[in-house]
């Protein structure tokens, strides 16, 4: 008997995975093993647990360390500072269990590893046969931009990645995603009565959409007609830690002897779900488009390679052509004029799947496998 304990489910990233435990029927498969869920809350103790908490019916106290303590398996998408705050206290209270989490906080400790199956899959089943018990999700965009280039890393031809990431407003939590909503609808009903009139000034409209979005809302969270060009936040030489992730947690993953150079500028723009990348690719050779386009697509099942045209881009190289599915699309595929070796594509793939709960709940089914 195993006992899982879940922690942030209620959260974007801990709904996704519930949302896709249950569509693989993995509590039933789970329960069939003896396994037992429990369900923690920071703000919510005592109160219902939602029905795929087959061990207890209570939601369990997410600050008690002596009811963490019962848990073999934790599963914690609560974020970085829940796992400051918890995660030392309950080692130091001498819990030996597989501590799997969605935030950044443990990302670069020494005994965690990044999990990103398709990608590190013998990395993950060496770490468990090591006994090692920290598992975490690496940052969405750069297990993105991992899950699309696979093909070109796994042949060791990528010399360094400058990306430009474009990010879904649902990378910052369910309250941004209704941010972005509140302010499209405040922007319409600003200027409804000038759309009804065919005779008004596109420019007079442009100017109170202007005014209203300056006045009425915080420029940190002004989604709506808006690209905000910093994520998170700064670090000592100019980037934000949003890009300082990407070498960092991209190289631990890789975990090659090859240290791949890789900076780039992160934006947030106002699209509800899947973050889009745009990367120059400095290769180590030069290949043709055919061979790339071939690797790339041959590296796993998850790949869409979108043709380099109007049509197919516009319909299917998108967020909204892409948001609650697994694909990893990967598109607008060509050389720079800059030289033959400098390969140019556009990549979108749904950040609360690939970047965040599917590989939590891939990891835990190699978990229960191999424990
Ligand atoms: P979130 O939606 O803000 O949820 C985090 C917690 O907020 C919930 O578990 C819940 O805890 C609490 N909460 C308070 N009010 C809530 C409400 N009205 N609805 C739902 N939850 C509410 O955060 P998240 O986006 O899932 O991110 C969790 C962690 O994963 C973070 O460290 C984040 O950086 C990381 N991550 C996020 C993404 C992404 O795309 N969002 C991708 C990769 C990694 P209680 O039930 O205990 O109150």
């Amino acid at each position: 008997m195993k006992n899982i304990g879940l922690i942030g489910w209620r959260g974007l990233v801990g709904s996704v995975l519930i949302q896709r435990m249950l569509e693989n029927n993995d509590f039933t498969h789970y329960s069939q093993l003896n396994i037992f869920f429990h369900c923690f809350s920071t703000s919510q103790v005592g109160k219902q647990s939602p029905s795929i908490a087959n061990g207890c019916n209570t939601l369990l106290d997410a600050y008690s360390i002596e009811q963490l303590q019962q848990m073999d398996i934790i599963i914690c998408c609560q974020g970085s500072d829940y796992t400051k705050q918890v995660y030392s206290k309950l080692c130091d209270s001498g819990w030996n269990g597989y501590w799997v989490d969605s935030s950044s906080h443990l990302r670069m400790h020494q005994d965690a590893t990044l999990i990103l199956d398709p990608v590190n899959y013998q990395a993950i089943t060496q770490a468990i046969s090591d006994n090692r018990k920290l598992f975490i999700g690496a940052n969405c965009t750069v297990s993105l931009m991992l899950m699309a280039i696979n093909g070109l890393l796994k042949q060791d031809l990528v010399e360094w990645i400058n990306p430009a990431t474009y990010q879904a407003v649902s990378g910052a939590g369910a309250k941004a995603m209704r941010n972005l909503l509140q302010q499209m609808g405040g922007l319409y009903n600003h200027v409804n009565s000038d759309l009804q009139n065919v005779a008004s000034s596109i420019l007079d409209i442009d100017k109170k959409i202007n005014h209203w979005s300056a006045t009425s809302n915080d420029p940190a969270n002004l989604f709506a007609s808006n690209v905000i060009p910093f994520i998170d936040s700064m670090t000592a030489n100019g980037q934000t830690r949003e890009e300082y992730k990407a070498e960092v947690e991209a190289n631990k993953i890789l975990n090659s002897n090859q240290h791949i150079a890789i900076d780039g500028l992160c934006a947030r723009v106002g699209a509800m779900r899947c973050h889009s990348q745009a990367l120059t690719i400095k290769l180590k050779k030069n290949l043709s488009l055919a061979t790339i386009e071939e690797l790339l697509a041959d590296s796993h099942e998850w790949i869409d390679i979108i043709a380099n045209d109007a049509v197919a881009t516009k319909k299917q190289l998108t967020p909204l052509a892409t948001s609650g599915t697994l694909r990893v699309k990967i598109g607008r595929i060509r050389k720079l004029t800059l030289g033959n070796d400098y390969l140019s594509l556009f990549t979108v793939a749904d950040q609360l799947l690939w970047g965040a709960a599917e590989p939590l709940r891939r990891l835990l089914n190699i978990l229960v496998k191999a424990t």
